[in-house]
């Protein structure tokens, strides 16, 4: 849990499923604001997590990486930090 101090990505919270689309909807509009703000990049996806529409963002201020996998039912989706080894993972491998 090597985060840079002050950094804004320590105020990332990560979610193991949303409860419902309206919780996913509300997310996505406030991470929105962030992109939009430059405190994240969309990256490219390097492994996808399952068959789900999957973004990529890092954060700006340091190499964090986290992934947002869409919900799709009964799966939940999932907001969550980027384990090294799916970072490095190389796309023709899938
Ligand atoms: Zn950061």
């Amino acid at each position: 849990m090597a985060k840079k101090i002050g950094c804004s990505c320590q105020n990332f919270e990560s979610i193991d499923g949303f409860y419902s689309l309206n919780e996913f909807e509300n997310f996505r509009n406030h991470f929105k604001k962030k992109l939009e703000d430059g405190v994240v990049l969309e990256i490219p996806v390097k492994k996808k997590y399952g068959g789900f529409e999957e973004h990529w963002y890092q954060c700006a201020g340091c190499d964090e990486k986290w992934r947002l996998v869409y919900p799709d039912f009964p799966f939940k989706g999932i907001w969550g930090k980027v384990p090294e080894g799916d970072d490095k993972a190389v796309m023709e491998k899938l």
